[in-house]
């Protein structure tokens, strides 16, 4: 059993998340929200598929030499051209990691792997797939030394398969495993009892993070999760407000907020900076245009909010009476500041950042001014209007300034 307390946080908003229906990030734009899940304290960011288009290489390189702190991952089949190419984007990287892998579950193999080139029946294809893994992670391990390995679909993989696939692959290099529940089928139960059987199983594993990767589908994507944490794994993966294909991945939120408002029952620790989380949700949820349910825990706007009076007359008395979180450790602002013309630049500046907007001097100069013009005119500005008048594109200024 795994003893030690650290759990690492991997973000995968940035890959996962972006691949959620409707939303694409330009490249500044995921520079500017890599720099808030610095700010956040996350271990690892997944930032894009370097192999898929030329804007995601693109944006992939730019986090992974901008970024300091957290290990930059980039994703890739198991195909050498993407290994190449996700390599070839970290050539000036800080921290790279690649993350690589193959589909392990027999449905997986018949379906995406049904071409004869890969074995004529399915245990001639496995042993090709465990080839192509194996080759992957190598040729990964020429451009970095952090390599992750993603056996997909590992729920409903056959065990015997996938021990020797992750052994395989840990020979090759691999340093950290990741299990995703890629459809969001598996129960916490089952999947903390898959995640203890690889630990149990795998001879080479002793020194290996196992990393868990849950989809929500059934709601279980975070109770799937803990499972799989309170059965060993190390490094949980997981999205901002919970975003992600169909019905979203996990959301480190409620995760890292589970683990510290539980602390007496898992006595695990991250490195996660929970007063960010506020801010960084709203990022998010402004730049991929997904608003944050009310009732979303954590980080909604009514998960603070006490309405009956048994409860509101209860937690004025003592808060702890209905509130088992403090709104002020994941920076919802607790005492609300009323912002008036008289309210000043660093009230202004202090209430951006809580709204996860961090502005330059020169930036905070042009925003206060235009928050001048709305303050003088009403009575109060609300965190809508401050939000409206700092997020106004200000391109249309500068043209005109060229102009002149
Ligand atoms: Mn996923």
């Amino acid at each position: 059993m795994n003893t030690n307390s650290r759990v690492y946080v991997f973000d995968t908003t940035l890959r996962d998340g972006e691949q959620a229906a409707g939303s694409r990030l330009d490249v500044g734009k995921k520079v500017e929200i890599a720099h808030q899940l610095a700010r956040l304290g996350v271990d690892v960011i997944e930032a894009g598929f370097p192999g898929s288009s030329p804007k995601d290489y693109e944006a992939v390189k730019a986090i992974a030499e901008d970024i300091r702190g957290p290990v930059i991952c980039g994703t890739s089949r198991a195909l050498l051209a993407d290994i190449d190419t996700c390599g070839k984007a970290f050539a000036n990287a800080h921290r790279p990691r690649i993350h690589t892998g193959i589909g392990v579950s027999n449905v997986h193999i018949m379906g995406k792997f049904k071409d004869k080139k890969y074995g004529a029946t399915l245990e001639h294809k496995k042993t090709r797939l465990i080839r192509m893994a194996v080759d992957a992670v190598r040729r990964a391990r020429t451009y970095v030394n952090d390599v992750q390995f993603y056996a997909e679909d590992a729920g409903r993989a056959d065990r015997e398969f996938l021990f020797r696939m992750i052994d395989a692959v840990v020979d090759a290099g691999a340093t950290v495993i990741n299990i995703p529940d890629t459809t969001g089928y598996a129960v916490p139960e089952q999947f903390g009892a898959l995640i203890r059987d690889i630990t149990d199983h795998v001879a080479n594993i002793a020194n290996i993070r196992i990393s868990v990767h849950c989809h929500n589908d059934l709601g279980m994507a975070v109770a799937n999760t803990l499972a799989g944490v309170g059965n060993g794994a190390r490094q949980v993966e997981g999205t901002i407000n919970g975003i992600g294909e169909r019905a979203g991945n996990a959301a480190i939120e409620e995760i890292v907020m589970a683990m510290r408002t539980r602390k007496n029952f898992y006595g695990l620790e991250t490195s996660i900076c929970a007063e960010e989380f506020y801010g960084t949700s709203r990022m998010v949820a402004d730049a991929l245009g997904m608003p944050v349910p009310a009732n979303k825990a954590v980080v909604g706007q009514n998960a603070f909010a006490h309405s009956s009076g048994i409860h509101v007359d209860g937690f004025l008395k003592n808060r702890n009476t209905y509130e088992i979180m403090s709104p002020a450790d994941v920076g919802v602002p607790a005492s609300r500041v009323v912002l008036t013309a008289r309210t000043g630049r660093s009230g202004v500046r202090h209430r951006l950042e809580q709204l996860g907007l961090v502005l330059s001097e020169e930036e905070l100069e042009q925003v206060y001014e235009r928050f001048l013009a709305v303050a003088d005119k009403k009575f109060e500005v609300f965190d809508e209007d401050l939000r409206a008048i700092a997020t106004r594109d200000t391109s249309e200024q500068g043209d005109n300034q060229n102009e002149k």
